[in-house]
Protein backbone atom coordinates (compact mmCIF):
# COMPACT_ATOMS: atom_id res chain seq x y z
CA UNK A 1 0.00 0.00 0.00
CA UNK A 2 1.16 3.88 -0.97
CA UNK A 3 -0.16 6.60 1.29
CA UNK A 4 -0.70 9.65 -0.37
CA UNK A 5 -0.75 12.95 2.07
CA UNK A 6 1.44 12.34 4.98
CA UNK A 7 0.15 14.25 7.40
CA UNK A 8 -1.29 13.79 10.54
CA UNK A 9 -4.24 10.67 10.10
CA UNK A 10 -1.00 9.27 7.97
CA UNK A 11 1.87 9.70 10.25
CA UNK A 12 -0.40 8.63 13.96
CA UNK A 13 -2.98 6.23 12.59
CA UNK A 14 -2.36 4.52 9.75
CA UNK A 15 0.84 4.06 9.41
CA UNK A 16 1.50 2.40 13.17
CA UNK A 17 -1.66 0.35 12.11
CA UNK A 18 0.60 -0.95 8.63
CA UNK A 19 2.99 -2.23 11.56
CA UNK A 20 0.43 -4.62 12.38
CA UNK A 21 -1.66 -5.30 9.36
CA UNK A 22 -1.19 -9.24 7.81
CA UNK A 23 -2.27 -8.94 4.43
CA UNK A 24 -0.88 -5.57 3.55
CA UNK A 25 2.31 -3.25 4.20
CA UNK A 26 3.40 0.50 3.71
CA UNK A 27 5.05 -0.37 0.05
CA UNK A 28 5.58 3.72 -0.63
CA UNK A 29 4.23 6.95 -0.33
CA UNK A 30 2.86 10.26 -2.08
CA UNK A 31 3.97 13.37 -0.15
CA UNK A 32 5.13 16.54 -1.38
CA UNK A 33 8.14 16.48 0.56
CA UNK A 34 11.09 14.33 -0.87
CA UNK A 35 13.08 14.69 2.67
CA UNK A 36 9.92 13.20 4.48
CA UNK A 37 9.22 10.58 1.93
CA UNK A 38 13.35 9.33 2.23
CA UNK A 39 12.98 9.55 6.50
CA UNK A 40 9.76 7.21 5.66
CA UNK A 41 11.34 5.03 3.43
CA UNK A 42 13.84 4.67 6.13
CA UNK A 43 11.48 3.93 8.83
CA UNK A 44 9.09 1.50 6.86
CA UNK A 45 11.89 -0.04 4.57
CA UNK A 46 10.48 0.39 1.40
CA UNK A 47 12.59 1.60 -1.58
CA UNK A 48 13.44 5.29 -2.61
CA UNK A 49 11.63 4.89 -6.03
CA UNK A 50 8.49 4.26 -3.93
CA UNK A 51 8.43 8.29 -2.89
CA UNK A 52 6.02 10.44 -5.59
CA UNK A 53 4.95 13.52 -5.56
CA UNK A 54 1.44 14.86 -5.99
CA UNK A 55 2.35 15.52 -9.76
CA UNK A 56 4.65 12.11 -10.96
CA UNK A 57 1.38 9.73 -9.56
CA UNK A 58 1.00 8.93 -13.19
CA UNK A 59 4.25 6.69 -12.48
CA UNK A 60 2.74 4.51 -9.86
CA UNK A 61 1.80 2.90 -13.06
CA UNK A 62 5.31 1.26 -13.02
CA UNK A 63 5.84 0.54 -9.35
CA UNK A 64 4.83 -3.33 -9.21
CA UNK A 65 4.75 -3.82 -5.61
CA UNK A 66 2.21 -1.36 -4.54
CA UNK A 67 -1.24 -2.59 -5.34
CA UNK A 68 -3.16 -0.11 -2.67
CA UNK A 69 -2.93 3.51 -3.09
CA UNK A 70 -5.07 5.17 0.23
CA UNK A 71 -5.61 8.80 0.23
CA UNK A 72 -5.38 11.11 3.14
CA UNK A 73 -5.34 14.88 1.86
CA UNK A 74 -7.38 17.08 2.77
CA UNK A 75 -11.00 16.43 1.69
CA UNK A 76 -11.16 18.23 -1.33
CA UNK A 77 -8.71 16.86 -3.32
CA UNK A 78 -9.46 13.23 -2.63
CA UNK A 79 -11.19 13.09 -5.99
CA UNK A 80 -8.27 14.46 -7.96
CA UNK A 81 -5.57 11.76 -6.24
CA UNK A 82 -8.59 8.72 -6.03
CA UNK A 83 -8.71 8.72 -10.03
CA UNK A 84 -4.75 9.70 -10.74
CA UNK A 85 -4.32 6.36 -8.84
CA UNK A 86 -6.85 4.57 -10.49
CA UNK A 87 -5.55 5.41 -13.63
CA UNK A 88 -2.37 4.36 -12.83
CA UNK A 89 -4.25 0.77 -12.36
CA UNK A 90 -4.40 0.78 -8.34
CA UNK A 91 -6.91 -0.21 -6.22
CA UNK A 92 -8.01 2.55 -4.42
CA UNK A 93 -8.89 3.36 -0.24
CA UNK A 94 -10.18 7.44 -0.13
CA UNK A 95 -10.39 8.66 3.34
CA UNK A 96 -13.71 10.75 4.81
CA UNK A 97 -15.69 12.28 3.50
CA UNK A 98 -15.58 10.73 -0.38
CA UNK A 99 -15.20 13.60 -2.06
CA UNK A 100 -17.25 17.12 -1.56
CA UNK A 101 -19.26 17.04 -4.41
CA UNK A 102 -21.62 14.67 -5.86
CA UNK A 103 -20.28 14.94 -9.25
CA UNK A 104 -16.70 14.32 -7.98
CA UNK A 105 -18.13 11.45 -6.42
CA UNK A 106 -19.47 9.42 -9.43
CA UNK A 107 -16.37 10.71 -11.54
CA UNK A 108 -14.15 8.70 -9.15
CA UNK A 109 -16.88 5.49 -9.42
CA UNK A 110 -16.87 5.89 -13.20
CA UNK A 111 -13.04 5.88 -13.56
CA UNK A 112 -12.47 2.94 -10.70
CA UNK A 113 -14.66 0.89 -12.58
CA UNK A 114 -12.98 1.40 -15.93
CA UNK A 115 -9.81 0.96 -14.93
CA UNK A 116 -11.25 -2.30 -13.17
CA UNK A 117 -9.64 -1.35 -9.68
CA UNK A 118 -11.71 -1.63 -6.19
CA UNK A 119 -12.84 1.42 -4.59
CA UNK A 120 -13.20 1.86 -0.72
CA UNK A 121 -13.71 4.31 1.41
CA UNK A 122 -11.73 4.94 4.76
CA UNK A 123 -14.47 4.14 7.06
CA UNK A 124 -13.10 2.82 9.97
CA UNK A 125 -16.31 2.70 12.13
CA UNK A 126 -17.67 -0.59 10.37
CA UNK A 127 -14.66 -2.55 11.86
CA UNK A 128 -15.43 -1.85 14.97
CA UNK A 129 -17.09 -4.45 17.43
CA UNK A 130 -19.63 -1.77 18.59
CA UNK A 131 -20.48 -0.87 15.63
CA UNK A 132 -20.81 -4.29 14.65
CA UNK A 133 -23.38 -4.85 17.09
CA UNK A 134 -25.32 -1.97 16.14
CA UNK A 135 -25.22 -3.37 12.63
CA UNK A 136 -26.34 -6.60 13.84
CA UNK A 137 -29.17 -5.75 16.15
CA UNK A 138 -30.36 -3.45 13.17
CA UNK A 139 -30.22 -6.79 10.87
CA UNK A 140 -31.52 -9.02 13.42
CA UNK A 141 -33.85 -6.98 14.99
CA UNK A 142 -33.26 -7.87 18.30
CA UNK A 143 -35.30 -4.87 19.72
CA UNK A 144 -37.52 -4.21 16.67
CA UNK A 145 -36.90 -1.68 14.04
CA UNK A 146 -35.12 1.16 15.58
CA UNK A 147 -37.41 4.11 15.98
CA UNK A 148 -35.46 6.70 16.92
CA UNK A 149 -31.49 7.94 17.46
CA UNK A 150 -29.13 10.83 18.07
CA UNK A 151 -25.59 11.06 18.04
CA UNK A 152 -23.22 13.98 18.62
CA UNK A 153 -19.70 14.52 17.46
CA UNK A 154 -18.02 18.11 18.56
CA UNK A 155 -14.48 19.36 19.33
CA UNK A 156 -12.90 22.57 19.94
CA UNK A 157 -11.04 24.28 16.88
CA UNK A 158 -8.70 27.06 18.18
CA UNK A 159 -8.22 28.51 14.35
CA UNK A 160 -5.19 26.67 13.81
CA UNK A 161 -6.72 23.91 12.02
CA UNK A 162 -6.00 25.10 8.63
CA UNK A 163 -7.66 23.13 5.69
CA UNK A 164 -10.67 22.08 7.92
CA UNK A 165 -11.15 25.84 8.29
CA UNK A 166 -11.34 26.18 4.63
CA UNK A 167 -14.37 26.32 2.37
CA UNK A 168 -12.24 25.54 -0.80
CA UNK A 169 -10.54 22.37 0.72
CA UNK A 170 -13.81 20.74 2.18
CA UNK A 171 -13.41 21.56 6.04
CA UNK A 172 -16.11 21.87 8.44
CA UNK A 173 -17.49 20.10 11.26
CA UNK A 174 -20.23 18.35 9.31
CA UNK A 175 -18.17 16.85 6.56
CA UNK A 176 -15.02 16.22 9.01
CA UNK A 177 -17.24 15.07 12.55
CA UNK A 178 -21.07 14.86 10.98
CA UNK A 179 -20.07 12.13 8.77
CA UNK A 180 -19.67 9.60 11.74
CA UNK A 181 -23.09 10.21 12.80
CA UNK A 182 -24.57 10.41 9.03
CA UNK A 183 -22.96 6.69 9.18
CA UNK A 184 -24.17 5.42 12.64
CA UNK A 185 -27.84 6.54 11.46
CA UNK A 186 -27.16 4.65 8.27
CA UNK A 187 -26.01 1.33 9.82
CA UNK A 188 -29.22 1.33 12.50
CA UNK A 189 -31.43 1.91 9.51
CA UNK A 190 -29.73 -1.05 7.66
CA UNK A 191 -27.81 0.62 5.68
CA UNK A 192 -30.54 2.32 3.39
CA UNK A 193 -30.12 6.45 3.19
CA UNK A 194 -32.41 8.10 4.49
CA UNK A 195 -35.63 9.64 2.21
CA UNK A 196 -35.96 13.38 3.84
CA UNK A 197 -34.15 15.56 6.03
CA UNK A 198 -34.18 19.36 7.89
CA UNK A 199 -31.20 20.85 9.29
CA UNK A 200 -30.17 24.24 10.42
CA UNK A 201 -26.84 25.62 11.15
CA UNK A 202 -25.75 26.96 14.55
CA UNK A 203 -24.94 30.36 15.66
CA UNK A 204 -21.45 31.64 14.58
CA UNK A 205 -20.11 32.45 18.02
CA UNK A 206 -16.23 33.16 16.53
CA UNK A 207 -15.99 35.26 13.52
CA UNK A 208 -12.84 34.96 13.35
CA UNK A 209 -12.52 31.78 13.30
CA UNK A 210 -15.12 30.81 11.01
CA UNK A 211 -15.23 32.83 8.16
CA UNK A 212 -15.86 30.28 5.83
CA UNK A 213 -17.26 27.05 7.36
CA UNK A 214 -19.86 26.42 9.72
CA UNK A 215 -19.39 26.49 13.57
CA UNK A 216 -22.10 23.92 13.86
CA UNK A 217 -24.70 22.00 12.40
CA UNK A 218 -27.27 19.79 13.42
CA UNK A 219 -29.68 17.60 11.48
CA UNK A 220 -32.82 15.51 11.36
CA UNK A 221 -33.34 12.72 9.19
CA UNK A 222 -36.02 10.53 8.54
CA UNK A 223 -35.66 7.34 6.83
CA UNK A 224 -38.45 5.46 4.58
CA UNK A 225 -39.73 3.60 7.53
CA UNK A 226 -40.42 6.11 9.82
CA UNK A 227 -37.15 5.60 11.65
CA UNK A 228 -35.52 9.18 12.64
CA UNK A 229 -32.17 10.45 13.80
CA UNK A 230 -30.85 13.93 14.98
CA UNK A 231 -27.36 14.40 14.48
CA UNK A 232 -25.03 17.52 15.68
CA UNK A 233 -21.26 18.34 14.43
CA UNK A 234 -19.31 21.15 15.73
CA UNK A 235 -15.83 22.85 16.11
CA UNK A 236 -17.15 24.76 19.53
CA UNK A 237 -17.27 22.26 21.88
CA UNK A 238 -14.56 22.72 24.71
CA UNK A 239 -16.01 19.71 26.32
CA UNK A 240 -16.72 17.61 23.40
CA UNK A 241 -19.82 15.70 22.72
CA UNK A 242 -19.43 12.26 21.12
CA UNK A 243 -21.82 9.81 21.76
CA UNK A 244 -24.70 7.87 19.45
CA UNK A 245 -27.81 6.13 20.60
CA UNK A 246 -30.76 4.59 18.87
CA UNK A 247 -33.91 2.97 20.77
CA UNK A 248 -36.33 0.66 19.24
CA UNK A 249 -39.76 -1.02 20.73
CA UNK A 250 -38.29 -3.64 22.89
CA UNK A 251 -34.66 -2.00 24.14
CA UNK A 252 -31.89 -0.05 23.15
CA UNK A 253 -28.03 0.95 22.47
CA UNK A 254 -25.67 3.55 22.86
CA UNK A 255 -22.05 3.80 22.42
CA UNK A 256 -20.29 6.76 24.09
CA UNK A 257 -16.87 7.72 22.93
CA UNK A 258 -18.15 6.55 20.12
CA UNK A 259 -15.94 8.03 17.15
CA UNK A 260 -13.08 7.70 18.46
CA UNK A 261 -10.34 5.36 17.28
CA UNK A 262 -10.08 3.43 20.73
CA UNK A 263 -11.86 2.99 23.87
CA UNK A 264 -15.53 3.24 22.94
CA UNK A 265 -17.77 2.51 25.69
CA UNK A 266 -21.26 0.86 25.30
CA UNK A 267 -24.68 -0.57 26.49
CA UNK A 268 -27.62 -2.03 25.26
CA UNK A 269 -30.63 -2.52 26.93
CA UNK A 270 -29.58 -6.08 27.80
CA UNK A 271 -26.06 -5.89 28.48
CA UNK A 272 -22.83 -3.54 29.08
CA UNK A 273 -21.20 -3.50 25.98
CA UNK A 274 -17.19 -4.63 26.61
CA UNK A 275 -15.46 -6.00 23.67
CA UNK A 276 -12.43 -5.44 25.12
CA UNK A 277 -9.82 -7.73 23.42
CA UNK A 278 -5.57 -7.90 23.95
CA UNK A 279 -4.09 -6.36 22.25
CA UNK A 280 -7.16 -4.19 21.78
CA UNK A 281 -8.44 -3.76 18.19
CA UNK A 282 -7.01 -0.85 15.95
CA UNK A 283 -9.95 -0.02 13.61
CA UNK A 284 -7.30 0.76 11.14
CA UNK A 285 -5.82 -2.28 11.03
CA UNK A 286 -8.87 -4.74 10.61
CA UNK A 287 -10.29 -1.87 8.13
CA UNK A 288 -6.75 -2.39 5.45
CA UNK A 289 -6.65 -5.70 5.95
CA UNK A 290 -10.19 -6.43 4.79
CA UNK A 291 -9.44 -3.75 1.65
CA UNK A 292 -6.26 -6.32 0.87
CA UNK A 293 -8.47 -9.45 1.19
CA UNK A 294 -11.24 -7.83 -0.64
CA UNK A 295 -8.66 -7.76 -3.62
CA UNK A 296 -7.00 -11.46 -2.87
CA UNK A 297 -10.90 -12.98 -2.91
CA UNK A 298 -12.31 -10.72 -5.63
CA UNK A 299 -15.17 -9.17 -3.59
CA UNK A 300 -16.58 -5.27 -2.83
CA UNK A 301 -15.87 -3.59 -0.30
CA UNK A 302 -18.15 -3.60 2.64
CA UNK A 303 -17.35 0.68 2.98
CA UNK A 304 -17.55 0.85 -0.63
CA UNK A 305 -17.18 4.43 -2.93
CA UNK A 306 -21.36 3.77 -3.39
CA UNK A 307 -21.61 4.13 0.00
CA UNK A 308 -19.02 7.05 -0.38
CA UNK A 309 -21.55 8.85 -2.97
CA UNK A 310 -24.42 8.08 -0.66
CA UNK A 311 -23.28 10.15 2.57
CA UNK A 312 -21.65 12.91 -0.17
CA UNK A 313 -25.70 13.13 -1.19
CA UNK A 314 -26.64 13.39 2.77
CA UNK A 315 -24.08 16.17 3.60
CA UNK A 316 -25.27 18.02 0.15
CA UNK A 317 -28.51 18.05 0.89
CA UNK A 318 -28.01 19.06 4.79
CA UNK A 319 -26.18 21.75 3.66
CA UNK A 320 -29.18 22.60 1.17
CA UNK A 321 -31.81 22.26 3.82
CA UNK A 322 -30.06 24.47 6.36
CA UNK A 323 -29.02 27.07 2.88
CA UNK A 324 -33.10 27.23 2.44
CA UNK A 325 -34.43 26.05 6.20
CA UNK A 326 -36.92 23.67 3.88
CA UNK A 327 -37.10 19.66 4.28
CA UNK A 328 -34.98 18.43 1.37
CA UNK A 329 -36.12 15.31 -0.20
CA UNK A 330 -33.29 12.70 -1.15
CA UNK A 331 -33.39 10.75 -4.58
CA UNK A 332 -33.02 6.77 -4.37
P1 LIG B 1 -3.41 16.85 7.76
O1 LIG B 1 -3.59 18.30 7.47
O2 LIG B 1 -2.70 16.47 9.01
O3 LIG B 1 -2.68 16.13 6.54
C1 LIG B 1 -3.00 16.41 5.20
C2 LIG B 1 -1.85 16.04 4.30
O4 LIG B 1 -2.18 16.41 2.97
C3 LIG B 1 -0.55 16.76 4.65
O5 LIG B 1 0.52 15.84 4.55
C4 LIG B 1 -0.43 17.83 3.58
O6 LIG B 1 0.91 18.17 3.29
C5 LIG B 1 -1.08 17.12 2.40
N1 LIG B 1 -1.53 18.03 1.35
C6 LIG B 1 -1.39 17.79 0.03
N2 LIG B 1 -1.86 18.82 -0.68
C7 LIG B 1 -2.30 19.74 0.19
C8 LIG B 1 -2.89 21.02 0.05
N3 LIG B 1 -3.12 21.58 -1.16
N4 LIG B 1 -3.26 21.68 1.17
C9 LIG B 1 -3.05 21.16 2.39
N5 LIG B 1 -2.48 19.93 2.59
C10 LIG B 1 -2.11 19.23 1.49
O7 LIG B 1 -4.87 16.23 7.73
P2 LIG B 1 -5.32 14.81 8.31
O8 LIG B 1 -5.91 14.99 9.66
O9 LIG B 1 -4.25 13.81 8.13
O10 LIG B 1 -6.56 14.47 7.32
C11 LIG B 1 -6.34 14.00 6.01
C12 LIG B 1 -7.58 13.24 5.54
O11 LIG B 1 -7.80 12.15 6.43
C13 LIG B 1 -8.87 14.06 5.55
O12 LIG B 1 -9.67 13.69 4.48
C14 LIG B 1 -9.55 13.67 6.85
O13 LIG B 1 -10.95 13.76 6.80
C15 LIG B 1 -9.12 12.22 6.96
N6 LIG B 1 -9.08 11.74 8.36
C16 LIG B 1 -9.74 10.61 8.64
C17 LIG B 1 -9.76 10.13 9.92
C18 LIG B 1 -10.48 8.86 10.22
O14 LIG B 1 -10.62 8.54 11.40
N7 LIG B 1 -10.91 8.11 9.23
C19 LIG B 1 -9.08 10.82 10.94
C20 LIG B 1 -8.38 11.98 10.60
C21 LIG B 1 -8.40 12.45 9.29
Amino acid sequence: MALVGLGGYSTNELAPALRETRSCYLAGVVTGSPDKGRRWAREFRFPERNIFSYATMAQLASAPDIDIVYVVTPNALHARHAIAAARAGKHVISEKPFTTTVADAEAVIAVCRDAKVKLSIGYRLHFDPYYRELMRLAREKEFGDFTLASGEFGNNAKGTEGWRLSKAMGGGPLRDLGIYVIQAACMAAGEVAPVSLTAQKGPTTRPGIFTEVEESMSWTMTFANGFVCNGMASYANPRPQNYFRAQAPKGWIKIDNAYAYRDLEGATSRRRLAFTQHPPIRQQTTQMDDFARCILEDRPSPVSGEMGLRDVKIIAAIFEAAGSGKPVQLKA
